[in-house]
């Protein structure tokens, strides 16, 4: 019976893995798992520094795949932006859109950080450790390299804001800052909209061209996604060790916990005011979220979610091209949430009281943290460090969290890139506009 059954599912599984870019990414996420295992402290059997020649090799994919995803990212940007403006059709249409879009992003914003200081205060997971000795089993001696870090301050932001605004345009895509890129894909797609058609189209075929050019390369760099996970996943298990992961059990299930409400959240959206079935829409999702699971990085993810939301959600070109790059840029809602909950957990640590004021200082910063931090590997637990100094809670904290940081980046880049899609589908319901075919998106 069981061999029989198993009989019937073996090439059912043996199609999936070869078809589906998702379950070639699960299979390659337990078996990196599994090798991480082998070559970690746990088992002890291979030497660290073998292991860390090993892992090092093995992650050569992920970084080929997130270099090639980095090559292409800022003309990608640039087009989609702006050719997702210029499908709004008039520059009324696109304000109201960008007000509403923008709105949005902060509202959910929002309801994440306030399901963050929730979770956290309800579970208090910083009261489950023995800070002294956690200190100790972590080896925490550097401070350093974090107190760099912390230059950012809530005094700061005005300036920040000035600074958004490039004074050249080309220093901001040679550094790849994202935001000030946007702004100027702002200013660009106002100015096109605002011309005769006649005057503007030789840049819109250019950037569709620039557009196209780039997802096929988008579309090389999927073929190594399995392997990067593989290889990254070997990589943090075998250096982070099963000890360590038990250790801060308590802070990685509080976020987790937080990270699976907003899903819930978006789960509301996607059914209530999108109206679209849960179930399927789930099943759509899976690919871009598995890919920002098993590479951290939204921006990453941000060509694969575009692909998604028009070919398979069927969303309006005027509306992914434009939620999609700005919410990969912006919109990190899995980002607030954790660091909401990293605050609390370290001030439980330590014992640091947070007064009311306190909360909503944190709570403002996380936010406007969340929407400055680069959609790359690792960012929020930099910028962390900018929201715990506003808290009054000692940065060396950092140092604890580190260890297990990268699961977390995997968990809440996921429920960002979740974040960007469900914007998409509840922006496609509500706004009107026409779908067009590819070669007259443009053309209004
Ligand atoms: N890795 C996240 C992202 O790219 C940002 C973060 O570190 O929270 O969306």
């Amino acid at each position: 019976m069981v061999i029989k059954s198993f009989k019937t599912i073996t090439p059912q599984v043996t199609y999936l893995i070869k078809k589906k870019l998702w379950a070639q990414v699960l299979v390659a996420l337990f078996l990196g798992l599994l090798l991480g295992v082998f070559l970690g402290p746990e088992v002890g059997i291979v030497e660290k520094d073998t292991s860390g020649i090993i892992t090092t090799w093995l992650s050569i994919p992920a970084h080929l795949f997130l270099k090639i995803i980095q090559m292409i990212i800022v003309p990608l940007i640039f087009a989609s932006i702006i050719r997702g403006l210029l499908s709004a059709g008039t520059v009324e249409q696109l304000r109201t859109m960008g007000i509403s879009v923008a709105l949005y992003f902060v509202v959910t914003t929002i309801i994440a950080l306030g399901i963050g200081i929730l979770v956290a205060t309800i579970i208090m997971p910083g009261s489950f450790i023995d800070s002294a000795s956690m200190l100790e089993s972590l080896d925490i001696k550097e401070t350093e390299q974090l107190v760099e870090n912390v230059e950012f301050s809530f005094m700061d932001v005005p300036e920040q804001i000035i600074g958004l605004i490039p004074s050249n345009p080309l220093t901001s895509f040679m550094s790849g800052e994202m935001l000030s890129i946007i702004i100027f894909a702002l200013f660009v797609a106002v100015a096109m909209i605002s011309l005769p058609k006649k005057k503007s189209e030789p840049i819109s075929d250019i950037l569709e061209s620039v557009q196209d050019v780039t997802m096929k390369v988008v579309s090389w760099a999927m073929r190594l996604a399995p392997f990067a996970a593989f290889g990254l996943m070997a990589d943090i298990v075998s250096k982070v060790g099963l000890d360590a992961l038990v250790g801060l059990g308590a802070y990685m299930s509080t976020v987790v916990i937080g990270l699976f409400m907003m899903m819930l959240v978006y789960i509301i959206i996607i059914r209530v005011f999108a109206r679209r079935p849960i179930l399927s829409t789930l099943k759509i999702m899976k690919d871009p979220l598995l890919l920002a699971f098993s590479t951290s990085s939204s921006a990453a993810v941000m060509p694969v979610s575009l692909k998604t939301a028009e070919e398979k959600m069927k969303v309006k070109p005027a509306v992914s091209q434009f939620v999609i790059p700005l919410g990969a840029t912006i919109n990190m809602n899995g980002t607030a949430l954790y660091q909401i909950v990293a605050v609390f957990f370290l001030a439980q640590l330590f014992n640091i009281e947070l007064s009311p004021t306190t909360i909503i200082l944190i709570a403002v910063t996380a936010l406007m943290a969340s929407i400055g931090a680069p959609s790359a590997p690792g960012a929020g637990i930099v910028i962390l460090s900018s929201i715990l100094l506003a808290a009054g809670v000692p940065v060396i904290g950092i140092v604890l969290l580190l260890g297990v940081d990268r699961i977390l980046d995997m968990t809440r880049t996921m429920v960002n890139v979740g974040g960007d899609l469900t914007a998409c589908l509840l922006f496609d319901k509500r706004i009107k506009a026409p779908k067009l075919p590819p070669d007259e998106k443009n053309i209004q």
